[in-house]
């Protein structure tokens, strides 16, 4: 007999902390970051968690023997991280550094990249990369696999396939342990530039005899009808009618939503200029065949930074390969120019001055986004003080209720338990016309399988 415990993403979006025990092995699925409990207790920067033993103490982290870094062995076999979003791995810093991390090699470098331009962890005893002039060192023991590939586990074998999400490397899992087969389908859409890649995986998954399903269902308090190909039309039209600047401000690693704002841009015979974060992760994707983006040295791609005193060693990479613009620099061209900038960014547009006829696009969901929540009331105040009026477009980064169904339908497992959203009751509702066992997930409760 199999048992999966759940630690998080019961009732909430994110958060998702799945352990997954057979007779040989443990492994976790996931082991991200809940922000909605931690914003129950912490406001950042001002109060943030500082160790392990606060988060256990509030029941953020689960209270698991010989995971944390000062147990003396560690019992647990593995993280198995489905993609690189904090809310999937934003606490395996407090685990003990010997526990691998298995995710796809393009996971590993979106989430290297993260954490060498800025960090999960509460302090540098939590990092899980780090660069420095003389630093540049991994302390997590990742152990890397490509779509389509096998890994072993003890007696866990698993199958990851790429699916279609709004950040790259995200994977869904079909894992076979002695005659059973479990799915988990980490975050997935089917509305987006590559859509193509989830339907493949939950045809693989429907070629396999499911027992247990669990999936997402974040999308089931309701979801806009859309399209990835139709937010880069809508951006299109709506910049051909703008003669200011435009800024777009969308999760910095979301890269089709980047691809997309390039599309509009240059259709406009506008420039874009990423912030410096996001050129230095195009930096870092260069050395993934599988992403196929634009090069920050592409002619119609321009950096803006932020005036700062101190260098980073990113930063400084990045300086020495492309000239990195300041507002001052910015606004003699803004014109010409769609600016991927977000409310953190409001400070330096002073010095771009926007003229009017400028505009402001919000493409990420309001006010919940996983990177974490925008501050929507400030972010009305500065555009009000800069004069641009808002519009929002976007698609999200999750199925639809409708298209969930028809994917438990493909997939056709024995049961299905939902996580990853806040109304678990719904989604039972809506789904009860499948002949297929909907079980409600229940925190720190164990099922077996
Ligand atoms: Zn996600």
């Amino acid at each position: 007999m199999n048992e999966i415990t759940f630690y998080g993403g019961v009732g909430e979006i994110g958060g998702n902390k799945i352990l997954l025990k057979s007779p040989e092995t443990k492994v976790f699925l996931d082991f991200g970051k809940s922000f909605g409990k931690e914003k129950f207790f912490y406001k950042e920067p001002y109060l943030s968690p500082r160790n392990e033993d606060q988060l256990l103490n509030l029941g953020l982290l689960p209270k698991i023997e010989g995971i944390y870094k000062d147990d003396l062995e560690p019992n647990v076999d593995g993280v198995i991280v489905s993609h690189p979003h904090l809310d999937h791995w934003g606490y395996t810093c407090y685990l003990d550094n010997r526990i691998p991390i298995y995710c796809g090699e393009d996971t590993k470098t979106v989430i290297v990249n993260y954490e060498q331009s800025s960090s999960a962890g509460p302090s540098k005893d939590y990092y899980l990369a780090h660069l420095t002039k003389n630093i540049d060192k991994e302390y997590k023991d990742f152990r890397t696999f490509t779509s389509g590939s096998r890994k072993t586990i003890g007696d866990i074998h698993i199958e990851p396939v790429n699916v279609n999400h709004s950040v790259p490397g995200a994977y869904g899992f079909i894992i076979r342990i002695g005659s059973k087969t479990l799915v988990y389908t980490g975050d997935f859409r089917v509305q987006g530039l590559e859509s193509k890649k989830s339907e493949e995986f939950l045809e693989k998954a429907s070629k396999t005899d499911v027992d247990l399903l669990i999936t997402e269902a974040t999308n089931i308090v309701g979801g806009q009808i859309s399209s990835e190909i139709e937010v880069e039309g809508k951006m299109e039209r709506l910049i051909s009618k703008t003669t200011g600047l435009v800024v777009v401000s969308f999760s910095l690693r979301d890269i089709e939503r980047l691809k997309s704002v390039y599309q509009a841009a240059i259709k406009n015979d506008r420039k874009i200029a990423v912030s410096s974060k996001q050129a230095y992760l195009l930096r870092s994707l260069r050395d993934e065949p599988k992403i196929d983006i634009f090069d920050i040295n592409d002619e119609d791609v321009l950096v803006f930074g932020k005036e700062k005193s101190r260098i980073s060693e990113w930063e400084r990479r990045l300086i020495d390969e492309v000239e990195v613009l300041n507002g001052k620099e910015i606004n003699p061209i803004q014109e010409d120019v769609v600016l991927v900038a977000s409310y953190y960014d409001m400070n330096e547009l002073m010095d771009v001055e926007p003229v009017s006829d400028s505009i402001f696009i919000l493409s990420q969901s309001e006010p919940f986004d996983e990177e974490g929540e925008i501050q929507y009331e400030k972010l009305l105040n500065w555009c009000e003080h800069y004069g641009l009026p808002q519009y929002q477009i976007h698609v999200s980064g999750h199925v639809l209720p409708h298209e969930l169904k028809k994917a438990i339908k493909t997939i056709d497992p024995d049961r299905v338990i939902p996580i990853h959203n806040e109304r678990p009751d719904l989604f039972k509702r809506y789904m009860s016309d499948l002949d297929i066992d909907i079980e409600l997930p229940m925190l720190n409760q164990t099922v077996k399988f």
